[in-house]
């Protein structure tokens, strides 16, 4: 199976505990993923990987470094939080003070919680501390969307999608049409594949949902920082998924929304 959508995140998890246990931890981090995933509670998990000394990648979760990592009072951890709609140039100015004081255990870490609401300035300021983080300073963003953070930030920060919605058969049956089409099927066989999918407006919403998630998910460079699908494909394909949005919106029957947008995706 080619496709993560990393639905359980389990596959996330696995790949950040080798990325610890190797000592390839980065600088920066961006977990981004829906509103409705306790992003807090994923980076305290990779963080408690991070830190244990009993069980690095994995974490204890019982060792008194954990434990303070859960309660939320481990001394060199340093949560920045949106005051009113964003997070503001002011926290930023807080963590690059921190960020200089020398941390109690290996450390400074730092977490910009609805990081994607940070504002211009507060990316700027933030870009200089991620030109040159010091020492071994961990920066964690969380966000729902980081389309809203500058390039330049998201250049320098290791990117991962958290995606922990059930598997539907909306799902099931977008996993199967990227992966055909990515790996050279034919329009026609596409349709076949889909079927009466095709026809069922309810679906085609579901189904052109899922698929962007896919493709989104595809984007996101691997731990190793190999992408495997060049961006600008990816970025026509979920270009061509919004197409077919409107298409539906306007009226138009799914059947022929869907089938363009199959052929888009297979051209
Ligand atoms: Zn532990």
């Amino acid at each position: 199976m080619i496709l993560d959508t990393g639905r359980e995140n389990s596959k996330l998890k696995d790949r950040l505990e080798r990325i610890v246990r190797e000592s390839r931890v980065s600088h920066a981090y961006i977990f981004e993923g829906p509103s409705n995933i306790d992003k807090e509670a994923f980076a305290r998990g990779f963080i408690k990987g991070v830190l244990c000394p009993k069980n690095l990648g994995e974490n204890c979760g019982e060792c008194s470094i954990c434990s303070k990592v859960d309660h939320g009072n481990h001394e060199d951890i340093t949560y920045f939080r949106k005051d009113g709609l964003s997070v503001k140039d002011a926290a930023i100015e807080a963590l690059q003070e921190k960020i200089k004081v020398r941390p109690v255990g290996e450390r400074n870490i730092m977490v910009i919680c609805d990081s994607d609401t940070m504002t211009a300035k507060a990316q700027n300021s933030l870009l200089k501390t991620l030109e040159e983080p010091p020492g071994d300073a961990l920066i964690i963003l969380l966000s729902e969307n980081m389309e809203n953070l500058a390039p330049t930030i998201l250049s320098r920060c290791v990117k991962f999608r958290i995606d922990a919605q059930p598997e539907t058969a909306e799902d099931e049956e977008a996993g199967k049409l990227v992966e055909m089409a990515l790996s050279g099927c034919r329009f026609h066989e596409l349709v076949h594949e889909a079927g009466d999918s095709l026809r069922d407006r309810a679906k085609a919403w579901m189904l052109l949902d899922s698929m962007e998630r896919i493709y989104r998910n595809l984007a996101v460079e691997k731990s190793d920082g190999v992408r495997t699908y060049k961006i600008e494909d990816i970025c026509r394909y979920v270009d061509s998924i919004e197409e077919a949005r409107v298409r539906l919106k306007r009226k138009m029957s799914a059947e022929y929304a869907m089938k363009e947008l199959l052929l888009a995706i297979t051209e």
